[in-house]
């Protein structure tokens, strides 16, 4: 149709992939599937994104989470150790203890997670 027959793609925070199509219309749609254009009727294949690099971002998004969630669990379970052990007052201080780190821990967190995602890598697609 013309020359801007190419497009790029960029990885968000999950699973799915934007697809912006040469008229401007953007759809999120899962790796593997294809997307008809409701306006232009061009179609997009994700399966042209290489699957080891596809997988590979995932990986390494799902692997951040699993992470922090580890960190918080861990945190937890020390807190329940030491009012066992200890001294019941650490139940009390676990709440301070998490919204302290969910005040300050969790946006810098989120901030690098963002920034990670902005600097995914995008593909060009060409439309089937
Ligand atoms: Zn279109």
């Amino acid at each position: 149709m013309s020359t801007l027959s190419e497009r790029r793609l960029a990885v968000m925070k999950g699973a799915r992939i934007t697809v912006k199509c040469d008229c401007g219309e953007i759809n999120y749609v899962d790796y593997g599937e294809i997307w008809q254009c409701p306006k232009c009727r061009r179609r997009w294949n994700t399966s042209q994104i290489p699957a080891e690099e596809y997988w590979g971002l995932m990986h390494d998004m799902r692997r951040e989470r699993y992470t922090i969630m580890g960190a918080a669990l861990g945190v937890g379970v020390a807190f329940l150790v030491l009012a066992f052990a200890v001294s019941e007052a650490f139940i009390f201080l676990l709440p301070v203890t998490f919204g302290g780190w969910y005040l300050m821990y969790m946006p810098r967190w989120r901030k690098r997670l963002r920034m990670k995602a902005r600097a995914a890598p995008t593909w060009e697609l060409r439309p089937e």
